[in-house]
């Protein structure tokens, strides 16, 4: 999967940052989004690459859960992420070529 410098959810355009720390309140998160005015979501940059494909697709989740208000919990997320991943890796949905 390329990871792209922005992405549409719906209406919207998160803009996607790969950088040193994610979250300076806490510094051991790995991927963010951020729903606001800004729509941002960001990516720690020492993932590997199958790591960054799923943290992305975990806060694709987080956006697609805010903009529907599902209202799914972290652990929901969480699973659906891996779900979501392991269809799309099983299908070679993943490979850039
Ligand atoms: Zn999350």
């Amino acid at each position: 999967m390329k990871i792209p410098s922005e992405v549409k959810v719906g209406p919207y355009t998160y803009k996607v940052s790969i950088v040193d720390i994610v979250d300076k309140n806490n510094p051991e998160y790995i991927g963010t989004v951020q729903h606001d005015y800004d729509k941002e979501i960001r990516l720690r940059n020492d993932l590997d690459r199958d790591k960054m494909e799923s943290v992305f697709l975990h806060e694709l989740i987080h956006c697609i859960d805010t903009i529907f208000r599902i209202g799914l919990t972290e652990e929901q997320v969480n699973q659906l992420e891996a779900g979501l991943y392991m269809v799309l890796e099983q299908n070679d949905f993943l490979r850039e070529d």
